[in-house]
C-alpha cells in the first residue's frame, strides 16, 4: 500500500485529525485535509490525490457532493463518502457523484481499509477500460467512424458519434426508429441499404454497403460506407452494429479518377506520361493510332526524342524545366511509324514530384496537318480570285511591294501594265454572267501563256487585269509583251455554243520612270489604260505626265459638275435651224453650257463624257430636259406655234428605261405638245439597240415626239438600223459639209445622204454650215434644213428670242 496518497474533506476537525492518523497507521499518505468545497477542488488539482475522502456535509455553500461532483468531473479521481446520515435524499444526491464507496461514521479503521482496498482494485480496472474506450474512440475519430447499433425487436437505431470531448456521453448518441434512419438515404439507394440490414438481421453475418444520403442540390450530397454485423445477445435480442464512414471525398477522387481514365483512353488527342528522364511510362490509344506506334515499343524507347523528327534541343528542355507555369505549347514535327511526318499541335506539361524536382512529363498532342491544309486553302482564297485563280488586288500589292524593292536595288526595270477588255459590260449583259465569267477565266489563262511564271498576272475585279514584269532590257521588250498580249486576248473566244470576240486596252507604267510606288505605278498605268480607250481602245498606251494633267482635269470636273447643278452654272445656248426653202427659222438646237466661276465656259465637249464616267450624266440630262421643256412652251407662243426645240441624249440616258417614262410624263404634266420637241441621238444608241431601245423610240413616236439621228457618218453608220428604226431626221455631220464646196467626195456623199434619206422619208439638217457657198450647194441638192455659224452662233435664250423677233423668225444668213 505504498505511496497511496489520500485527501481528506471534513468540517469537524477532531475527525479529520483522527481519520489522519488511522489512514497513515494504515501505510496511506494523506496529501491533505481541507474543511470545505472550494479548497477541497483546489487541493485536489494540487495534489492529485489517488483518492479523496469526503464528508458530506462541508462548511460554506458548497456541500461535499457537489465538490465530489467537480473533483471527479476535473480528474476523475475515485470519491468515497463519509456521512453521519445515510438517509435516501442523501444517498440519491451521493450517487450522483458516481462514488466508490460510502462509509457511515464512526468507521472502523479495518472497514476503512477494506472500503479503500476495494475502490482502489476497481479504479484500476475502470481506468485500464477508461483508456481502452479513450483509446478505441481517438481511433474512431481518427478514422471518421461513426458507431451504430440497431436493437431490432425493439426497433430502435443508435448513432454514436465519437469524439474525445464527447466520449460516449449521452448527448452523442443518436437514437431513431429505422424507418427514420432510413428516409434520410437517398431514393436511389435506399432499397440496397434496407434489404441489406433487413437480410442481415434476419440471416445473420455481416454486410456492407455504400449510399448517398439526402440532398437538396446535387453538389452537395454526401456519400457514405457502412459495415454491419448481427450479434445475439441472449435476453437482449438481436442487434446489428457496426461502423459508418462519411467517403465523400473519396467517392470524388475516385470519380475524378475514372472520368480521368476515360478521358485518356478516348480522347482524340494524343498523351504520354514520361518520366522525369523522359523515358515513356504509358500512351493511350489515340497516341498509338496517331504515330502508328503500339504501346509495348513506346515503352522501351530509351526516351521521347525517338517520335520526333527534330527533338527538343538541351536548353528548351532547360528553359522549360525553369519556366513558370511549367507547360508549354507549339508546334513540332513527329515521325509516324511509316516514316511520314505529322504536323503536330504539342503541348508539354511538368508535374513537380516530391521536393519540387520534376516527377513527371506529360505530353498532349493533335495532328493538325488537316487543319494546316484548311488553313492554306483559306490562304490562298484570301489571297487569290476564285473565279481565275489569279492572284487578287491584296496579293498584288505584296506582290508589286516586294518586285519594287528587287528592282530598285538592282536599279532595273519593270513595268505595271493595267488592262481593261473592251466593251464587256455588253458582252456581260447579252451573254449573261455565266458565260461572262467563263470569257473571263479564259481570258485569265491566255494573259497567263503570255508571261512567265515569275511574273505576276492578277485581276483586280470586274474585267480589270494587271500584269507586272521585270528583267527588262530595252522599251521594245515591254512593246512586245503588250503585243502579245493583244494578240492573245483577239484571239476568238469559244465557247459551248458560240465564238466571241474580245479585245482590250493595255495601260502601262514603267519604274522608276512613271513612279517609285506601287500605289504612284499603279494609277499612272490606270492613266495609260484610260489614254488606250480614247485613243480608240485595243491598243496599249505608255503612261505620259500628261495623261497626269488630263487625269487632275477630269477629277476636278466630275467634282465640279455637282456644284454646277446646284449653284446654277448650267445653261442652255440655242442654235437656230433654219428651213433652207424658206429661210424660216423652224427649231433650234439646246446645247449645254457650263459657266465656270474660275475657268470660264466649258464646252460639253469636256465635260459631258466625264459625266457619263461617273454617273451624273442622268442629273444633267434631267436638267436639260427640264430647261429645254421650259422655253420651248414660252417659244411656242412668243414666236410660231410649231416651233421646236432639239436635245442631245446621251447614249448611256437613252439606255435606262425609266427616263423615257419619267420625261414623257413630265411631257404630259407640261401640256406642251409632243411635236415641241425633237431628241437627238446619235448611232451608238442604234448600234447596241435592243427590243427595249426599239419600245422606246415607238413610245416617242406615239407622243408626237421626232427623233435625229446625230453627227450622221462619223459612227458605224449600219446603214440596216434607218430602216428597222422609226427616225425622222438625219443630221449631217460638218465633218462632211466643212470641205463641201472644195472637196467633191464630200458633196457626192452629202449628196447620196440626202437622196437616201428622202427615199426612207426622212428630212436632212446639215450641221456646220458656215459659209453661203455651202447652203446653195445644200439648196440645190433639196437638203430641207441648216444650222451653223453662218446664221448664228448659238445663243443664251433671250438673245436667240430677240434675234429671231427682229428678222420676223427669218435667219439673215
Ligand atoms: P452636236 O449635237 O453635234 O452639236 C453641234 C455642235 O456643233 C455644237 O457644239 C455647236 O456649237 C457646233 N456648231 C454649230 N454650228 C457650227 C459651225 O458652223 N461651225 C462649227 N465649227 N461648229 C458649229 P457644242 O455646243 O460644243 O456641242 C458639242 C457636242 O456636245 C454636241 O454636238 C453634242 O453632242 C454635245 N452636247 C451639247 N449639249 C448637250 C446636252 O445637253 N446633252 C448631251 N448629251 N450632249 C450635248
Ligand atoms: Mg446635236
Ligand atoms: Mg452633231
Amino acid at each position: 500500500m505504498t505511496n497511496f496518497r489520500i485527501l481528506i474533506v471534513e468540517d469537524e476537525r477532531i475527525i479529520a485529525m483522527d481519520l489522519q492518523l488511522q489512514l497513515q497507521a494504515l501505510g496511506y499518505i494523506v496529501c491533505g485535509v481541507v474543511a470545505s468545497g472550494h479548497p477541497a477542488i483546489e487541493k485536489a488539482i494540487q495534489q492529485r490525490p489517488d483518492l479523496v475522502l469526503m464528508d458530506i456535509h462541508l462548511e460554506g455553500a458548497m456541500d461535499g457532493v457537489e465538490a465530489a461532483r467537480e473533483i471527479h468531473r476535473r480528474l476523475r479521481v475515485p470519491i468515497i463518502f463519509l456521512s453521519a446520515y445515510a438517509e435516501d435524499a442523501t444517498l440519491l444526491r451521493a450517487e450522483s457523484a458516481l462514488p466508490y464507496g460510502y462509509l457511515v461514521k464512526p468507521v472502523s479503521p479495518r472497514e476503512l481499509h477494506a472500503t479503500l482496498q476495494m475502490a482502489m482494485v476497481r479504479f484500476g480496472i475502470q481506468r485500464d477500460s477508461d483508456e481502452q474506450v479513450e483509446r478505441f474512440c481517438k481511433a474512431m475519430e481518427a478514422s471518421q467512424l461513426e458507431v451504430w447499433e440497431w436493437h431490432v425487436e425493439i426497433d430502435q437505431m443508435n448513432v454514436f458519434s465519437l469524439n474525445e470531448e464527447t466520449l460516449l456521453s449521452p448527448s452523442s448518441v443518436l437514437s431513431e426508429t429505422i424507418r427514420h434512419f432510413l428516409q434520410q438515404i437517398d431514393p436511389r439507394d435506399e432499397p440496397a441499404v434496407a434489404q441489406a440490414i433487413e437480410h442481415t438481421s434476419q440471416g445473420g453475418g455481416s454486410f456492407n454497403v455504400s449510399f448517398r444520403l439526402r440532398a437538396d442540390a446535387p453538389a452537395d450530397t454526401r456519400w457514405m460506407e457502412a459495415h454491419g454485423k448481427r450479434f445475439d445477445d441472449g435476453e437482449r435480442g438481436g442487434r446489428l452494429i457496426g461502423v459508418m464512414q462519411d467517403v465523400t471525398e473519396r467517392r470524388r477522387t475516385e470519380e475524378k479518377l475514372r472520368q480521368a481514365v476515360t478521358v485518356f483512353e478516348s480522347t482524340a488527342e494524343g498523351i504520354a506520361i514520361l518520366d522525369a528522364e523522359r523515358r515513356v511510362i504509358s500512351v493511350n490509344p489515340a497516341f498509338s493510332q496517331l504515330t502508328g506506334y503500339p504501346a509495348e515499343e513506346t515503352l522501351a524507347w530509351p526516351d521521347i526524342d525517338t517520335l520526333y523528327q527534330t527533338p527538343h534541343s538541351a536548353p528548351f528542355l532547360a528553359q522549360l524545366r525553369q519556366g513558370e507555369p511549367q507547360t508549354w505549347q507549339g508546334n513540332a514535327n513527329y515521325l509516324h511509324k511509316n516514316g511520314a511526318a505529322l504536323c503536330i499541335w504539342e503541348s508539354i506539361s511538368i508535374v513537380p514530384g516530391a521536393d519540387g524536382v520534376i516527377g513527371n512529363y506529360v505530353l498532349v498532342f493533335s495532328d493538325i496537318s488537316s487543319v494546316l491544309a484548311v488553313q492554306e486553302q483559306l490562304d490562298f482564297l484570301a489571297k487569290h480570285d476564285p473565279l481565275t485563280n489569279l492572284c487578287n488586288r491584296r496579293m498584288l500589292h505584296d506582290h508589286l511591294e516586294y518586285e519594287l524593292a528587287q528592282a530598285t536595288r538592282h536599279h532595273s526595270m519593270m513595268a505595271v501594265l493595267l488592262i481593261d477588255l473592251d466593251h464587256f459590260k455588253t458582252i456581260n449583259d447579252s451573254l449573261g454572267h455565266g458565260l461572262g465569267d467563263q470569257v473571263l477565266a479564259i481570258v485569265a489563262r491566255r494573259l497567263q501563256s503570255c508571261m512567265r511564271a515569275s511574273d505576276t498576272v492578277a485581276r483586280l475585279g470586274g474585267d480589270e487585269f494587271c500584269i507586272a514584269f521585270g528583267d527588262i532590257d530595252t522599251l521594245s521588250d515591254v512593246d512586245q509583251v503588250a503585243q502579245k498580249l493583244l494578240a492573245q486576248l483577239a484571239e476568238p473566244v469559244v465557247l459551248e455554243h458560240m465564238t466571241c470576240y474580245v479585245t482590250g486596252s493595255i495601260g502601262i507604267a514603267l519604274f522608276p520612270t512613271d513612279g517609285a510606288s506601287v500605289e504612284e505605278l499603279l494609277r499612272n498605268a490606270d492613266q495609260a489604260m484610260y489614254g488606250a480607250k480614247h485613243a480608240g481602245r485595243n491598243r496599249y498606251c505608255f503612261y505620259a505626265p500628261e495623261m497626269q494633267k488630263a487625269a487632275e482635269i477630269r477629277l476636278q470636273i466630275s467634282s465640279g459638275l455637282h456644284e454646277a447643278l446646284e449653284q446654277n452654272q448650267l445653261f442652255l445656248v440655242y442654235q437656230p435651224i433654219v428651213e433652207l426653202a424658206t429661210g424660216r427659222v423652224q427649231k433650234a438646237e439646246a446645247l449645254l453650257r457650263w459657266r465656270h466661276p474660275q475657268h470660264g465656259d466649258i464646252p460639253p465637249s469636256a465635260f459631258i463624257p466625264i459625266a457619263e464616267e461617273c454617273g451624273m450624266i442622268g442629273d444633267l440630262s434631267e436638267w436639260v430636259f427640264d430647261e429645254a421643256l421650259r422655253s420651248v412652251r414660252a417659244w411656242r407662243q412668243d414666236l410660231h406655234s410649231q416651233f421646236r426645240i432639239s436635245i442631245n441624249v446621251s447614249a448611256l440616258h437613252f439606255r435606262e428605261q425609266r427616263n423615257h417614262q419619267r420625261w414623257l410624263q413630265k411631257l404630259a404634266d407640261s401640256g406642251v405638245p409632243g411635236d415641241a420637241l425633237v431628241l437627238e441621238i446619235t448611232e451608238g444608241v442604234l448600234l447596241d439597240a435592243d427590243y427595249a431601245v426599239q419600245e422606246a423610240l415607238e413610245r416617242y413616236h406615239a407622243a408626237g415626239i421626232r427623233i435625229a439621228l446625230d453627227d450622221f457618218g462619223t459612227g458605224y453608220s449600219a446603214l440596216s438600223y434607218l430602216k428597222r428604226y422609226r427616225l425622222d431626221y438625219l443630221k449631217i455631220d460638218q465633218s462632211f459639209v466643212r470641205q463641201i464646196a472644195e472637196d467633191p467626195r464630200d458633196l457626192a456623199l452629202c449628196e447620196a445622204i440626202v437622196v437616201m434619206a428622202g427615199k426612207l422619208g426622212l428630212e436632212v439638217i446639215a450641221e456646220g454650215v458656215e459659209t453661203a457657198a455651202q447652203a446653195a450647194i445644200l439648196r440645190n441638192n433639196h437638203c430641207q434644213y441648216v444650222q451653223g455659224y453662218l446664221y448664228s452662233r448659238p445663243l443664251p435664250g433671250e438673245a436667240f428670242l430677240k434675234l429671231l423677233q427682229k428678222n420676223g423668225g427669218i435667219a439673215v444668213a
